[in-house]
Protein backbone atom coordinates (compact mmCIF):
# COMPACT_ATOMS: atom_id res chain seq x y z
CA UNK A 1 0.00 0.00 0.00
CA UNK A 2 1.03 3.38 -0.93
CA UNK A 3 -0.71 5.29 1.66
CA UNK A 4 0.95 8.59 3.33
CA UNK A 5 0.20 9.33 7.00
CA UNK A 6 -1.62 12.76 6.65
CA UNK A 7 -4.48 11.24 4.18
CA UNK A 8 -5.05 8.45 6.30
CA UNK A 9 -5.35 10.55 9.61
CA UNK A 10 -6.88 13.57 8.36
CA UNK A 11 -10.69 13.56 9.39
CA UNK A 12 -12.44 12.81 5.82
CA UNK A 13 -12.68 16.04 3.89
CA UNK A 14 -16.88 15.85 3.00
CA UNK A 15 -17.80 18.68 1.03
CA UNK A 16 -20.11 17.84 -1.78
CA UNK A 17 -18.97 18.47 -5.17
CA UNK A 18 -20.31 21.71 -7.39
CA UNK A 19 -22.19 21.66 -10.95
CA UNK A 20 -19.95 22.66 -13.50
CA UNK A 21 -21.05 26.40 -14.91
CA UNK A 22 -21.09 26.49 -18.81
CA UNK A 23 -18.75 30.20 -18.73
CA UNK A 24 -17.33 31.07 -15.48
CA UNK A 25 -14.92 34.21 -14.66
CA UNK A 26 -12.05 32.26 -12.72
CA UNK A 27 -11.23 28.32 -13.17
CA UNK A 28 -8.10 26.22 -11.10
CA UNK A 29 -6.77 24.00 -11.88
CA UNK A 30 -5.78 21.36 -9.24
CA UNK A 31 -6.90 21.43 -5.35
CA UNK A 32 -3.12 20.82 -3.95
CA UNK A 33 -2.47 23.01 -1.63
CA UNK A 34 -1.53 25.93 -4.21
CA UNK A 35 -4.89 25.74 -6.07
CA UNK A 36 -6.42 25.62 -2.61
CA UNK A 37 -4.96 28.57 -1.23
CA UNK A 38 -5.49 30.68 -4.59
CA UNK A 39 -9.15 29.81 -4.20
CA UNK A 40 -9.15 31.13 -0.65
CA UNK A 41 -7.56 34.46 -1.41
CA UNK A 42 -9.91 34.83 -4.72
CA UNK A 43 -12.94 34.12 -2.61
CA UNK A 44 -11.77 36.44 0.06
CA UNK A 45 -11.75 38.99 -2.73
CA UNK A 46 -15.26 38.49 -3.29
CA UNK A 47 -14.62 35.78 -6.42
CA UNK A 48 -16.61 32.65 -6.50
CA UNK A 49 -13.24 30.64 -7.95
CA UNK A 50 -14.29 26.98 -9.64
CA UNK A 51 -11.52 24.75 -8.88
CA UNK A 52 -11.21 21.63 -10.99
CA UNK A 53 -9.81 18.84 -9.07
CA UNK A 54 -9.57 15.05 -10.23
CA UNK A 55 -9.81 13.34 -6.98
CA UNK A 56 -12.86 13.02 -4.44
CA UNK A 57 -10.47 15.56 -1.82
CA UNK A 58 -7.95 18.06 -1.87
CA UNK A 59 -4.16 17.39 -1.48
CA UNK A 60 -4.46 13.96 -3.30
CA UNK A 61 -0.73 15.02 -5.01
CA UNK A 62 2.33 16.02 -3.25
CA UNK A 63 0.30 18.38 -0.54
CA UNK A 64 -0.84 14.94 1.19
CA UNK A 65 2.28 13.13 0.73
CA UNK A 66 4.89 15.61 2.04
CA UNK A 67 6.83 16.00 4.86
CA UNK A 68 5.07 18.67 6.41
CA UNK A 69 8.17 21.06 7.22
CA UNK A 70 7.72 24.82 6.98
CA UNK A 71 11.34 25.80 5.94
CA UNK A 72 12.26 29.49 5.55
CA UNK A 73 14.44 30.23 2.52
CA UNK A 74 14.92 30.04 -1.48
CA UNK A 75 15.15 26.46 -2.47
CA UNK A 76 17.62 25.11 -4.89
CA UNK A 77 21.39 26.35 -4.09
CA UNK A 78 21.98 27.24 -0.40
CA UNK A 79 21.52 30.70 0.96
CA UNK A 80 24.86 31.63 1.16
CA UNK A 81 26.03 30.07 -2.44
CA UNK A 82 23.19 32.41 -4.09
CA UNK A 83 25.45 34.77 -7.20
CA UNK A 84 22.24 37.12 -6.32
CA UNK A 85 22.25 37.30 -2.96
CA UNK A 86 19.33 40.33 -2.94
CA UNK A 87 17.52 37.58 -4.80
CA UNK A 88 18.50 35.27 -2.54
CA UNK A 89 17.41 37.30 0.18
CA UNK A 90 13.92 38.74 -1.37
CA UNK A 91 13.17 34.98 -1.53
CA UNK A 92 13.56 34.48 2.05
CA UNK A 93 11.79 37.33 3.39
CA UNK A 94 8.97 35.83 0.83
CA UNK A 95 9.11 32.96 2.98
CA UNK A 96 8.90 34.62 6.17
CA UNK A 97 5.81 36.74 5.11
CA UNK A 98 4.64 33.10 4.21
CA UNK A 99 5.10 31.54 7.93
CA UNK A 100 3.20 35.24 9.88
CA UNK A 101 0.22 34.37 6.73
CA UNK A 102 0.06 31.09 7.76
CA UNK A 103 0.18 31.31 11.47
CA UNK A 104 -2.55 34.08 10.85
CA UNK A 105 -4.59 31.98 8.46
CA UNK A 106 -4.36 28.59 10.77
CA UNK A 107 -5.71 30.58 13.60
CA UNK A 108 -8.54 32.85 11.71
CA UNK A 109 -9.91 29.77 10.23
CA UNK A 110 -9.67 27.19 13.16
CA UNK A 111 -7.85 24.92 11.28
CA UNK A 112 -6.12 22.42 13.61
CA UNK A 113 -3.24 21.44 11.92
CA UNK A 114 -0.65 20.98 14.70
CA UNK A 115 1.78 23.80 13.18
CA UNK A 116 4.56 24.59 15.42
CA UNK A 117 7.54 26.32 15.39
CA UNK A 118 10.01 23.57 16.49
CA UNK A 119 13.36 25.30 14.30
CA UNK A 120 14.77 23.14 11.74
CA UNK A 121 18.61 22.04 11.75
CA UNK A 122 20.82 20.86 9.36
CA UNK A 123 22.92 18.57 10.44
CA UNK A 124 27.43 18.70 9.30
CA UNK A 125 29.51 16.11 8.69
CA UNK A 126 32.65 16.97 8.82
CA UNK A 127 32.94 17.69 5.07
CA UNK A 128 29.91 20.06 5.46
CA UNK A 129 31.04 21.88 8.40
CA UNK A 130 32.64 24.82 6.64
CA UNK A 131 29.84 25.12 4.07
CA UNK A 132 26.82 25.35 7.06
CA UNK A 133 29.34 27.40 9.04
CA UNK A 134 29.02 30.05 6.00
CA UNK A 135 25.18 29.55 5.96
CA UNK A 136 24.55 30.91 9.42
CA UNK A 137 26.84 33.84 9.15
CA UNK A 138 25.14 35.00 5.40
CA UNK A 139 21.86 34.37 7.15
CA UNK A 140 23.04 36.20 10.03
CA UNK A 141 24.76 38.95 8.09
CA UNK A 142 21.04 39.50 6.26
CA UNK A 143 19.24 39.51 9.78
CA UNK A 144 17.77 36.54 9.91
CA UNK A 145 18.38 33.66 12.59
CA UNK A 146 20.59 30.93 12.63
CA UNK A 147 23.17 29.63 14.55
CA UNK A 148 25.92 27.23 14.94
CA UNK A 149 25.82 24.47 17.57
CA UNK A 150 28.94 22.32 18.07
CA UNK A 151 27.61 18.28 18.82
CA UNK A 152 27.03 17.90 22.22
CA UNK A 153 24.48 21.48 22.10
CA UNK A 154 23.54 20.07 18.79
CA UNK A 155 21.93 16.84 20.41
CA UNK A 156 20.95 18.53 23.54
CA UNK A 157 18.66 20.65 21.03
CA UNK A 158 17.68 17.18 18.98
CA UNK A 159 16.41 15.58 21.20
CA UNK A 160 19.02 12.57 21.17
CA UNK A 161 22.03 11.68 20.40
CA UNK A 162 23.90 11.83 16.74
CA UNK A 163 25.87 9.10 14.61
CA UNK A 164 29.33 9.26 15.09
CA UNK A 165 29.55 11.19 11.83
CA UNK A 166 28.22 13.63 12.67
CA UNK A 167 29.79 16.79 14.43
CA UNK A 168 27.42 19.64 14.61
CA UNK A 169 24.70 21.52 13.37
CA UNK A 170 23.25 24.68 12.08
CA UNK A 171 19.60 25.40 13.91
CA UNK A 172 16.93 27.98 12.21
CA UNK A 173 14.84 28.09 15.33
CA UNK A 174 11.60 29.68 13.87
CA UNK A 175 10.69 26.86 11.18
CA UNK A 176 8.08 24.85 11.52
CA UNK A 177 5.73 21.89 10.82
CA UNK A 178 2.15 20.88 10.11
CA UNK A 179 -0.09 18.34 9.50
CA UNK A 180 -0.28 18.39 5.79
CA UNK A 181 -3.47 17.64 5.02
CA UNK A 182 -5.26 18.60 7.91
CA UNK A 183 -3.78 22.17 6.62
CA UNK A 184 -5.08 21.70 3.05
CA UNK A 185 -8.32 20.29 4.23
CA UNK A 186 -9.06 23.60 6.70
CA UNK A 187 -7.89 26.05 3.58
CA UNK A 188 -10.52 24.67 1.12
CA UNK A 189 -12.92 24.02 3.34
CA UNK A 190 -12.50 28.19 3.98
CA UNK A 191 -12.63 28.65 0.47
CA UNK A 192 -15.43 26.58 0.29
CA UNK A 193 -17.02 28.80 3.35
CA UNK A 194 -16.44 31.73 1.21
CA UNK A 195 -17.76 31.04 -1.67
CA UNK A 196 -15.02 28.98 -3.57
CA UNK A 197 -16.75 26.71 -5.95
CA UNK A 198 -14.87 22.84 -5.15
CA UNK A 199 -15.40 20.47 -7.90
CA UNK A 200 -13.88 17.17 -6.96
CA UNK A 201 -13.82 14.04 -9.32
CA UNK A 202 -13.74 16.13 -12.15
CA UNK A 203 -9.97 16.21 -14.55
CA UNK A 204 -9.58 18.38 -16.99
CA UNK A 205 -8.77 16.47 -19.64
CA UNK A 206 -8.22 19.31 -21.93
CA UNK A 207 -7.77 23.21 -22.80
CA UNK A 208 -7.75 25.18 -25.42
CA UNK A 209 -8.42 28.72 -26.63
CA UNK A 210 -12.47 29.16 -26.48
CA UNK A 211 -14.81 30.94 -28.40
CA UNK A 212 -13.05 34.46 -30.08
CA UNK A 213 -9.75 33.52 -28.49
CA UNK A 214 -10.64 35.81 -25.85
CA UNK A 215 -11.43 32.76 -23.08
CA UNK A 216 -10.61 29.61 -22.73
CA UNK A 217 -12.19 25.69 -23.20
CA UNK A 218 -12.04 23.32 -20.37
CA UNK A 219 -13.23 19.48 -21.16
CA UNK A 220 -14.10 17.01 -18.39
CA UNK A 221 -15.70 14.50 -18.39
CA UNK A 222 -18.80 16.32 -16.77
CA UNK A 223 -19.28 18.78 -19.37
CA UNK A 224 -17.27 22.08 -20.70
CA UNK A 225 -16.44 25.36 -19.39
CA UNK A 226 -15.68 28.19 -20.55
CA UNK A 227 -13.42 30.52 -18.26
CA UNK A 228 -11.95 33.97 -19.12
CA UNK A 229 -8.95 32.96 -16.98
CA UNK A 230 -7.35 29.73 -16.04
CA UNK A 231 -4.87 29.00 -13.35
CA UNK A 232 -2.68 25.82 -13.52
CA UNK A 233 -2.19 24.54 -9.81
CA UNK A 234 -1.31 21.13 -11.26
CA UNK A 235 2.62 20.93 -10.14
CA UNK A 236 3.84 17.48 -11.67
CA UNK A 237 0.50 16.86 -13.45
CA UNK A 238 1.15 19.94 -15.42
CA UNK A 239 2.57 18.87 -18.30
CA UNK A 240 0.12 15.93 -18.78
CA UNK A 241 -2.53 19.36 -20.20
CA UNK A 242 0.65 21.63 -21.15
CA UNK A 243 2.76 19.61 -23.16
CA UNK A 244 5.25 22.57 -23.47
CA UNK A 245 5.48 22.51 -19.74
CA UNK A 246 7.24 18.85 -20.17
CA UNK A 247 10.56 20.68 -20.79
CA UNK A 248 10.34 22.70 -18.22
CA UNK A 249 8.68 20.75 -15.08
CA UNK A 250 9.76 17.74 -14.55
CA UNK A 251 7.86 15.10 -12.20
CA UNK A 252 10.33 13.58 -9.68
CA UNK A 253 9.56 11.08 -7.39
CA UNK A 254 10.14 11.05 -3.41
CA UNK A 255 10.16 8.39 -0.73
CA UNK A 256 9.03 8.91 3.21
CA UNK A 257 9.52 6.16 5.79
CA UNK A 258 7.98 5.85 9.49
CA UNK A 259 9.13 4.78 12.49
CA UNK A 260 7.38 3.35 15.94
CA UNK A 261 6.79 5.80 18.18
CA UNK A 262 9.59 6.49 20.01
CA UNK A 263 10.52 8.24 23.56
CA UNK A 264 12.65 11.18 22.92
CA UNK A 265 11.25 14.19 21.06
CA UNK A 266 13.15 15.03 17.48
CA UNK A 267 14.02 18.40 16.55
CA UNK A 268 13.19 18.31 12.22
CA UNK A 269 16.59 17.90 10.44
CA UNK A 270 18.12 18.08 7.35
CA UNK A 271 21.39 15.89 6.56
CA UNK A 272 23.70 14.24 3.79
CA UNK A 273 24.59 17.18 1.93
CA UNK A 274 20.44 17.85 2.15
CA UNK A 275 19.72 14.83 0.34
CA UNK A 276 17.30 13.43 3.72
CA UNK A 277 15.00 15.38 5.88
CA UNK A 278 13.06 14.02 9.09
CA UNK A 279 11.02 15.43 11.26
CA UNK A 280 8.28 14.04 14.18
CA UNK A 281 4.56 13.32 13.71
CA UNK A 282 2.22 13.59 16.94
CA UNK A 283 1.95 10.05 17.63
CA UNK A 284 5.25 10.08 18.20
CA UNK A 285 6.68 8.21 15.31
CA UNK A 286 10.10 9.34 13.47
CA UNK A 287 9.33 10.66 9.58
CA UNK A 288 12.32 10.15 7.54
CA UNK A 289 12.18 11.15 3.79
CA UNK A 290 14.81 11.12 0.84
CA UNK A 291 17.41 9.12 -0.38
CA UNK A 292 17.29 10.12 -3.88
CA UNK A 293 20.50 10.39 -4.40
CA UNK A 294 20.95 6.43 -4.77
CA UNK A 295 18.48 6.56 -8.02
CA UNK A 296 19.32 6.94 -11.39
CA UNK A 297 18.76 10.15 -12.55
CA UNK A 298 17.78 10.91 -8.95
CA UNK A 299 14.29 10.17 -9.91
CA UNK A 300 13.87 12.62 -12.17
CA UNK A 301 11.01 12.50 -14.65
CA UNK A 302 9.64 9.33 -12.47
CA UNK A 303 5.64 10.14 -12.92
CA UNK A 304 2.71 8.57 -11.58
CA UNK A 305 1.05 6.37 -14.05
CA UNK A 306 -2.10 7.71 -15.54
CA UNK A 307 -4.90 8.25 -12.71
CA UNK A 308 -2.25 7.49 -10.07
CA UNK A 309 -1.37 9.71 -7.19
CA UNK A 310 2.25 9.00 -6.80
CA UNK A 311 4.94 6.89 -8.76
CA UNK A 312 5.04 3.62 -7.45
CA UNK A 313 7.08 3.03 -4.62
CA UNK A 314 10.80 1.33 -5.05
CA UNK A 315 11.75 -0.96 -2.26
CA UNK A 316 15.52 -0.28 -2.68
CA UNK A 317 14.80 3.32 -1.62
CA UNK A 318 12.55 2.41 1.25
CA UNK A 319 15.55 0.06 2.57
CA UNK A 320 18.35 3.02 2.34
CA UNK A 321 16.22 5.01 4.08
CA UNK A 322 15.61 2.75 6.94
CA UNK A 323 19.48 2.04 6.68
CA UNK A 324 20.49 5.59 7.53
CA UNK A 325 17.98 6.25 10.18
CA UNK A 326 19.87 4.67 12.77
CA UNK A 327 23.50 6.19 11.40
CA UNK A 328 21.79 9.53 11.82
CA UNK A 329 20.45 8.63 15.41
CA UNK A 330 21.51 5.52 17.12
CA UNK A 331 18.60 5.43 19.39
CA UNK A 332 16.44 4.39 15.96
CA UNK A 333 18.25 1.13 16.04
CA UNK A 334 15.87 -1.38 16.29
CA UNK A 335 12.85 0.85 15.80
CA UNK A 336 10.81 -0.73 13.25
CA UNK A 337 10.05 0.84 9.83
CA UNK A 338 5.81 0.51 9.90
CA UNK A 339 4.92 2.55 6.68
CA UNK A 340 6.68 3.83 3.37
CA UNK A 341 4.87 6.34 0.57
CA UNK A 342 5.88 8.22 -2.59
CA UNK A 343 4.75 10.80 -3.95
CA UNK A 344 5.15 13.27 -6.98
CA UNK A 345 7.49 16.66 -6.99
CA UNK A 346 8.14 18.78 -9.82
CA UNK A 347 11.50 20.04 -10.82
CA UNK A 348 12.39 23.00 -12.33
CA UNK A 349 16.09 23.13 -14.01
CA UNK A 350 17.14 25.31 -11.59
CA UNK A 351 14.40 24.83 -8.70
CA UNK A 352 12.63 27.62 -8.90
CA UNK A 353 8.71 27.31 -8.95
CA UNK A 354 6.81 29.56 -12.33
CA UNK A 355 4.53 32.08 -10.69
CA UNK A 356 3.04 34.32 -13.13
CA UNK A 357 1.12 35.07 -16.77
CA UNK A 358 1.88 32.67 -19.37
CA UNK A 359 3.87 35.00 -21.93
CA UNK A 360 1.85 35.56 -24.79
CA UNK A 361 -1.11 33.35 -23.56
CA UNK A 362 -3.68 36.03 -22.47
CA UNK A 363 -6.15 34.68 -19.43
CA UNK A 364 -3.32 31.69 -18.76
CA UNK A 365 -1.58 31.33 -15.66
CA UNK A 366 0.91 29.32 -14.03
CA UNK A 367 1.54 28.00 -10.38
CA UNK A 368 3.87 25.33 -10.62
CA UNK A 369 7.34 23.76 -10.34
CA UNK A 370 7.95 24.06 -6.27
CA UNK A 371 10.97 21.71 -6.31
CA UNK A 372 10.13 19.58 -3.42
CA UNK A 373 9.88 23.21 -1.58
CA UNK A 374 6.77 24.44 -2.06
CA UNK A 375 5.08 24.89 1.95
CA UNK A 376 6.71 28.02 2.39
CA UNK A 377 5.37 29.54 -0.46
CA UNK A 378 1.76 28.12 0.08
CA UNK A 379 -0.29 31.07 1.02
CA UNK A 380 2.13 33.88 -0.08
CA UNK A 381 2.71 33.37 -4.04
CA UNK A 382 -0.99 32.44 -4.47
CA UNK A 383 -1.86 35.79 -2.41
CA UNK A 384 0.35 37.42 -4.77
CA UNK A 385 -1.07 35.59 -7.70
CA UNK A 386 -5.09 36.46 -6.82
CA UNK A 387 -4.01 40.20 -6.39
CA UNK A 388 -2.64 40.32 -9.65
CA UNK A 389 -5.57 38.47 -11.10
CA UNK A 390 -8.12 41.12 -8.83
CA UNK A 391 -5.65 44.11 -10.10
CA UNK A 392 -4.98 44.86 -6.38
CA UNK A 393 -2.14 45.57 -4.74
CA UNK A 394 0.02 42.27 -3.36
CA UNK A 395 3.44 41.32 -2.39
CA UNK A 396 6.02 41.18 -5.70
CA UNK A 397 6.28 37.91 -6.94
CA UNK A 398 10.78 37.63 -7.42
CA UNK A 399 11.88 37.59 -10.65
CA UNK A 400 13.64 33.97 -10.37
CA UNK A 401 10.15 32.35 -10.93
CA UNK A 402 8.82 34.36 -13.87
CA UNK A 403 7.54 31.99 -16.40
CA UNK A 404 9.23 33.68 -19.08
CA UNK A 405 12.69 32.12 -17.90
CA UNK A 406 11.35 29.18 -19.58
CA UNK A 407 8.18 29.82 -21.39
CA UNK A 408 8.18 32.44 -24.54
CA UNK A 409 5.44 34.37 -26.16
C1 LIG B 1 7.69 13.03 -0.64
C2 LIG B 1 7.56 14.53 -0.65
C3 LIG B 1 8.03 15.27 0.44
C4 LIG B 1 7.93 16.66 0.44
N1 LIG B 1 8.25 17.35 1.57
C5 LIG B 1 8.09 18.69 1.61
C6 LIG B 1 8.31 19.41 2.80
O1 LIG B 1 8.54 18.83 3.87
N2 LIG B 1 8.25 20.76 2.76
C7 LIG B 1 7.95 21.42 1.59
O2 LIG B 1 7.97 22.66 1.58
N3 LIG B 1 7.64 20.76 0.47
C8 LIG B 1 7.69 19.41 0.46
N4 LIG B 1 7.35 18.72 -0.67
C9 LIG B 1 6.85 19.48 -1.82
C10 LIG B 1 5.42 19.97 -1.59
O3 LIG B 1 4.62 18.90 -1.17
C11 LIG B 1 4.90 20.58 -2.90
O4 LIG B 1 5.76 21.64 -3.29
C12 LIG B 1 3.49 21.14 -2.78
O5 LIG B 1 2.63 20.22 -2.16
C13 LIG B 1 2.98 21.52 -4.16
O6 LIG B 1 1.61 21.80 -4.07
P1 LIG B 1 0.76 21.89 -5.39
O7 LIG B 1 -0.61 22.29 -5.01
O8 LIG B 1 1.48 22.73 -6.38
O9 LIG B 1 0.81 20.40 -6.00
P2 LIG B 1 -0.02 19.07 -5.66
O10 LIG B 1 -0.30 18.97 -4.22
O11 LIG B 1 0.67 17.95 -6.32
O12 LIG B 1 -1.42 19.35 -6.37
C14 LIG B 1 -1.67 19.15 -7.73
C15 LIG B 1 -3.13 18.72 -7.84
O13 LIG B 1 -3.52 18.64 -9.20
C16 LIG B 1 -4.45 17.56 -9.31
N5 LIG B 1 -4.56 17.17 -10.72
C17 LIG B 1 -3.66 16.51 -11.48
N6 LIG B 1 -4.10 16.40 -12.74
C18 LIG B 1 -5.32 17.00 -12.79
C19 LIG B 1 -6.26 17.24 -13.83
N7 LIG B 1 -6.05 16.82 -15.08
N8 LIG B 1 -7.39 17.91 -13.53
C20 LIG B 1 -7.64 18.34 -12.24
N9 LIG B 1 -6.77 18.13 -11.23
C21 LIG B 1 -5.62 17.49 -11.50
C22 LIG B 1 -3.83 16.50 -8.43
O14 LIG B 1 -4.75 15.48 -8.11
C23 LIG B 1 -3.39 17.34 -7.24
O15 LIG B 1 -4.41 17.44 -6.26
C24 LIG B 1 7.40 17.33 -0.70
C25 LIG B 1 6.91 16.60 -1.77
C26 LIG B 1 6.97 15.21 -1.75
C27 LIG B 1 6.38 14.43 -2.90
Amino acid sequence: MNNSYWLNTAPPFTAPTVELPAHTEMVILGAGIMGCALAYWLARAGKTPLVLERNAHPAGGATGRNGGLHVAGPGGAPYHRWADRAAARAIMQLTLRNRELLEEILEREAIQANYKRVGFMHLAQAHEAAELKALAQALNEDGFAAHWLERAEAEKKLGTSLGERYLGAVLKPDDGQFHSARYAFGVAEAARNLGARLAFSTPAQAVEPGPGGRSWLIHTPRGQCVAEQVIIALNAWAGELFPELTQTIAPTRGHIILTAPVNFTLTPWEANDDWDYGRQLETGQILLGGRRNTQPDLDLGCAPAPGENAPPLEPSVVEALAQIAPQLFPALKDVPIVQAWSGAMAFTSDWQPLAGQWPGRAGLWVLAGFSGHGMPFSLVLPQAIAAQLTGTAGEAIPSAFAPERFLKA
